[in-house]
């Protein structure tokens, strides 16, 4: 289950490894969706029951979770439909950012705090958090948005723009759109990954706080924190040796 970059390299990878038949399955959700050349699928399961009924339908001989951090919903029912299955389980998660000397953070659960800490003053706002988490600043109009998606998408907000991108991002690029745009203020996820690490080093650099939304809890499940050690978790679990098998 991808829908990031670990995933498509993992499912790239293991596309080249002739012990793996390998499916690497998106939700859907973007637009401009750029398939990788390796046998994929898109749309969801159908919840626990549809993923449970797909891995036994596909005899799936092992799942891997290399979604986001913040796609809570699919990681609770892969782990769901495993206790059903007995497929062996792996999540692929890259650990949360850490705060360095010079970040000024404000950690919030939610969206709805996220606005919160926007304050009542008219403030200039960078978000990166998402399409669909954006509605919630509709609560605080008052402020100007610079709303950074993949696709480009509308929004009803008097004072807010959409810049459609795709990363990965570098500082000076981003350093160089702060300024420019004259931002007080980002907003972001606590992805964890490198290739949008850069806002947060420019925001650090440029002095600028960042509403952090901290990551949704996940039932636990065994992970690694790199998608090459998922490569070490199926040697293992099928040994080296060991003929096809459906990931
Ligand atoms: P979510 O809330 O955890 O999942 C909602 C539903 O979308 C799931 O119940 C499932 O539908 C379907 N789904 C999610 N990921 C899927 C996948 N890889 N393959 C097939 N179906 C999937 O997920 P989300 O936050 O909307 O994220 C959707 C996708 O975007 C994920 O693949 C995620 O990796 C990627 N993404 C998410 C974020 C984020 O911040 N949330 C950021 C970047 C990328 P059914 O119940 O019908 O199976």
């Amino acid at each position: 289950m991808g829908g990031t970059s670990d995933g498509r390299q993992l499912a790239e990878r293991l596309a080249l490894d002739p012990r793996y038949g390998v499916v690497l399955s998106f939700a859907g959700r973007t637009r401009s969706l750029q398939l990788p050349p390796v046998p994929c699928r898109v749309g969801g399961f159908g919840g626990v029951e549809g993923l449970v009924e797909y891995l036994r339908r596909e005899s799936c001989q092992a799942l891997i979770d290399a979604t986001h951090p913040f796609a809570a919903q699919m990681s609770l029912h892969a782990v769901r439909a495993v206790e059903q299955t007995g497929t062996p389980l792996l999540r692929v998660e890259c650990p949360a950012w850490q705060r360095a000397a010079g970040d000024r953070w404000r950690e919030v659960p939610d969206m709805e705090q996220a606005v919160a800490a926007l304050g009542q003053a008219p403030r200039r706002v960078f978000s990166s958090v998402g399409r669909l988490e954006v509605e919630a600043f509709r609560a605080a109009p008052q402020h100007h948005y610079l709303l950074r998606a993949v696709d480009e998408f509308s929004i009803e907000l008097p004072h807010a723009r959409v810049l459609a991108a795709r990363g990965p991002f570098d500082v000076a690029g981003e350093r160089e759109l702060f300024e420019r745009e004259r931002v007080e203020l980002i907003v972001s996820k606590n992805a964890g990954t490198a290739a949008t690490y850069a806002k947060i080093e420019a925001a650090r650099a440029l002095g600028l706080p960042v509403v952090m939304l901290a990551r949704p809890v996940l039932p636990p499940a065994p992970t690694v924190a790199m998608w090459q050690s998922a490569l070490d978790w199926l040697d293992r679990l099928h040994g080296a040796g060991a003929s096809r098998r459906g990931v």
